[in-house]
C-alpha cells in the first residue's frame, strides 16, 4: 500500500492557519495597526471602503521596512519581535507570532510600500493568495502603507460568512476604539467610505477617551489609580449616572493589551452594586500593569483572554480601589445647607471663619476595613447638629415609630428631644413624599422612601458586620409553604442565611420553618422577608449568592423602610436629613435610585 500522508502544498497550510487570526476585515486592521504601533508609529490612518470588504489602507509614519525585510514579512514566523522562546515571556510589543501578514497575504490581495527614514528609495510588494506578484524599487514616503482588497476572494464560503457591512463597520469600530484607547499618544484617523469617522489627536487617556465616546461621557469620568506589590491599576470609571444599557463602553487592559476578564468584570460590579440599577452596566477604561511572570498571555491569536497567576488578588485589589474611588466621588453630595443663621453647623459658626467644607470624604475609608463603622461618622462634612449621639437615640425611636405602624406612642414622643425651635431648617413634606429644604444651590428635594431606605441598610450592614451575628430566636416560629424550585434555591444560600443569623430549618421538603431571625432585625415581618428573598433568588441567583448579606440588607431596608403617603414630624424629617447625609452614600438607594434631587436657583429665576 503506497503511503498516503502528503504535506499541504503552502498556499493551503497558510489559507488554513490564516482562519485563525483573520476572521473578517476588522481583524485584518487589528493586526496592522498593531504592527504600525509595534514600529513607532506617532500617526496611523486607517482609509477603508465597504466596510473592509472592499479595501483596508492603513498609513503610518513608523520606521518602515528595508527591501529585504518587506519581503520577508510575509513569510510564516518571520518576526523581528522575538528572538527565542524565552522572549514569549517578555513580550512588550503587540504582534509577536509573525503570521499576520502570510494569514492576510493568504486570503487577500496585498499591497505594501514601506520606505526606512534613512533610505532614499522604498519598496513596493504585491503579493496575492501567498504569491508575489510584482517586487519593485519606488520612491514614497518613510513609513509603511499596506492595502488590502478583496478579503476571502479566494475562499468563497468564508466571504459569503461575513456579515452585513454595518455589523462588520460595528465589528472594525469597536476593534479601532480598543486600539486608540491603548494609545493616546498616537493620533488615528479612521476613514470610511470616504468620510471621517474618527480623527483622533495624540492626547492624554481622558480626552482620547472624551473624543471617542462623546464630550459627555468623557466630563463624567472618575480617575482611577492604585499601586500595590502586585500590580498597578490606573484609569476611569464612569460616574454612576452614565451607566449604561449596554456593555459596549468598557475596556480592561492588561500591560496595554485589550483583554476581556469575567471575573474582574465582577469586581467591578460589585463596586458599584446599590450605586447603579442593576440591569445597568457601568462604564470603564481600567488598565493594568503588572508583571510580565504573573501573567499567561494565551498565545492563541484571536484569544483576548488572560491568566492571572493572581486572579483572586487583583479580584480583591480592584474592587478595593474603585469602591475608593466611587466613595470620594459620593461623599461629596455637593450639597451646602443654606441655613446660617438658624443652625449651628461646624462650618457655619459665625466665630468661625467660613471655608469651603474641607472634607469631601472620609480621608480613613479603608475599603479593606470590615469593622463596623460608627453609625454617626464625624467625617463628613455636613454636621448640622453638635451632638450626634442625641439624634441617634431620636433615630432609633423614629426607626421604632415607623415600625409600629405610624402612631407615635407617647414614649416615643418623650425620647425625642426637642431642640430649640430655631435651630430647625428650613423644611417642608410636600405630597407627604418629599422632604423639601433650601440648600446654597438651590431647592433640594428629597425622597423620603428612599432616604429611609438608604439609612436603614447601612445601619443593618453596619449591625450585620459584627463578628457573629446574635439571632434572635422567634416565640412562634413561622412556617412557610415553598414550592420545590424556591426550595431549592433557598436551599444554596441557606449557610450564609445562617451565618447572618438567620435560623431556618426545612420540614417534609415543602415547607421551611423560621426559627429566628438576626437580632438586628427586630419587628419585621418574617414571612414577607423570607418572600421578598426568594424574589431576589428568582431575579438574580449569582448577585444574591455572592453577596448575601448586603442583599439581604437591602431587601430588608426596601421592604421595611417608611412609605409614601406617611405624615412626618418636624423632627423627623430633621433626623432623616441628619441621618441621611451621615450615610456613606446619601445620593442612591442600595439598588441605584436617585434619593435627592435640586432644582437649581438658576432654573428658579427662569421661571420668572
Ligand atoms: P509580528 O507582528 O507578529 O512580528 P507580522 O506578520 O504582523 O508579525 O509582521 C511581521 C514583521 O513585519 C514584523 O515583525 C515587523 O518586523 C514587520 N512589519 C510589519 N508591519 C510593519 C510596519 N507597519 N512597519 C514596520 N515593520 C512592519
Ligand atoms: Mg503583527
Amino acid at each position: 500500500m503506497s503511503d498516503i500522508i502528503q504535506l499541504l502544498p503552502d498556499s493551503v497550510a497558510n489559507q488554513i492557519a490564516a482562519g485563525e487570526v483573520i476572521q473578517r476585515p476588522a481583524s485584518v486592521i487589528k493586526e496592522l495597526v498593531e504592527n504600525s504601533i509595534d514600529a513607532g508609529a506617532t500617526e496611523i490612518t486607517v482609509n477603508i471602503t465597504n466596510a473592509g470588504k472592499t479595501t483596508i489602507q492603513v498609513i503610518d509614519n513608523g520606521k518602515g521596512m528595508s527591501e529585504t525585510d518587506a519581503r520577508m514579512s510575509f513569510e510564516r514566523h518571520a518576526t523581528s519581535k522575538i528572538r527565542e522562546a524565552n522572549d514569549l515571556f517578555k513580550i512588550s510589543s503587540m504582534g509577536f507570532r509573525g503570521e499576520a501578514l502570510a494569514s492576510i497575504a493568504a486570503v487577500a490581495d496585498v499591497e505594501l510600500k514601506t520606505k526606512t527614514h534613512d533610505n532614499d528609495f522604498g519598496t513596493y510588494i504585491h503579493i496575492k493568495g501567498s504569491e508575489i506578484q510584482k517586487q519593485e524599487l519606488i520612491s514614497c514616503n518613510s513609513g509603511t502603507n499596506f492595502t488590502i482588497k478583496n478579503i476571502f476572494f479566494n475562499i468563497p464560503a468564508r466571504r459569503k460568512f461575513l456579515k452585513k457591512n454595518n455589523t462588520e463597520f460595528q465589528y472594525i469600530v469597536s476593534e479601532f476604539q480598543k486600539t486608540a484607547l491603548a494609545h493616546p499618544e498616537i493620533s488615528f484617523t479612521l476613514i470610511h467610505n470616504n468620510s471621517t469617522v474618527y480623527k483622533l489627536p495624540k492626547s492624554k487617556l481622558r480626552q482620547r477617551i472624551g473624543n471617542i465616546f462623546g464630550k459627555n461621557l468623557g466630563e463624567s469620568l472618575i480617575p482611577v489609580s492604585s499601586e500595590t506589590s502586585i500590580l498597578k491599576i490606573y484609569g476611569y470609571i464612569g460616574k454612576p449616572e452614565i451607566a449604561k444599557k449596554t456593555r459596549k463602553e468598557q475596556f480592561f487592559y492588561a500591560n496595554n493589551r485589550f483583554m476581556k476578564h469575567a471575573y474582574f468584570y465582577k469586581a467591578v460590579q460589585l463596586a458599584y452594586d446599590q450605586i447603579i440599577k442593576t440591569d445597568l452596566h457601568p462604564v470603564f477604561f481600567l488598565f493594568f500593569d503588572i508583571e510580565a511572570s504573573q501573567i499567561d498571555i494565551n498565545i492563541h491569536p484571536a484569544k483576548i483572554e488572560i491568566n492571572f497567576e493572581n486572579s483572586q488578588g487583583v479580584f480583591n485589589i480592584l474592587r478595593a480601589t474603585l469602591k475608593e474611588a466611587l466613595g470620594k466621588f459620593d461623599f461629596a453630595p455637593a450639597i451646602d445647607f443654606d441655613r446660617e443663621g438658624e443652625i449651628k453647623t461646624s462650618y457655619h459658626d459665625k466665630n468661625m471663619p467660613i471655608t469651603e467644607p474641607k472634607i469631601d470624604y472620609d480621608p480613613n475609608y479603608n475599603p479593606f476595613d470590615e469593622s463596623p463603622k460608627e453609625q454617626n461618622n464625624q467625617n463628613y462634612t455636613y454636621k448640622p447638629y453638635e451632638n450626634k449621639k442625641k439624634d441617634l437615640d431620636n433615630w432609633e425611636s423614629l426607626f421604632n415609630d415607623f415600625e409600629t405602624n405610624d402612631n407615635r406612642s407617647e414614649n416615643t414622643q418623650k425620647t425625642i428631644s426637642q431642640p430649640e425651635e430655631e435651630s430647625y431648617a428650613k423644611t417642608l413634606q410636600i405630597k407627604n413624599k418629599y422632604i423639601v429644604t433650601p440648600v446654597k444651590s438651590g431647592l433640594m428635594l428629597i425622597n423620603q422612601k428612599r432616604a429611609h431606605e438608604r439609612i436603614m441598610f447601612e445601619r443593618f450592614m453596619n449591625m450585620s458586620r459584627e463578628i457573629s451575628i446574635p439571632s434572635q430566636k422567634s416565640l412562634y416560629p413561622q412556617e412557610i409553604f415553598l414550592n420545590p424550585e424556591d426550595l431549592a434555591s433557598l436551599l444554596e444560600v441557606f449557610e450564609e442565611l445562617h451565618q447572618i443569623g438567620f435560623m431556618i430549618e426545612t420540614k417534609n421538603d415543602d415547607t421551611i420553618i423560621i426559627n429566628g431571625t438576626p437580632a438586628y432585625l427586630t419587628e419585621i415581618n418574617q414571612k414577607q422577608l423570607i418572600e421578598h428573598i426568594i424574589g431576589a433568588l428568582r431575579d438574580d441567583p449569582e448577585m444574591i449568592k455572592q453577596n448575601t448579606k448586603e442583599r439581604i440588607a437591602e431587601i430588608t431596608a426596601r421592604t421595611h423602610s417608611i412609605n409614601y403617603g406617611k405624615k412626618l414630624a418636624k423632627e423627623e424629617i430633621q433626623t432623616i436629613i441628619d441621618q441621611l447625609f451621615s450615610s456613606q452614600m446619601p445620593n442612591f438607594t442600595p439598588s441605584g435610585q436617585k434619593i435627592i434631587s435640586i432644582i437649581k436657583y438658576d432654573d428658579i429665576e427662569n421661571l420668572f
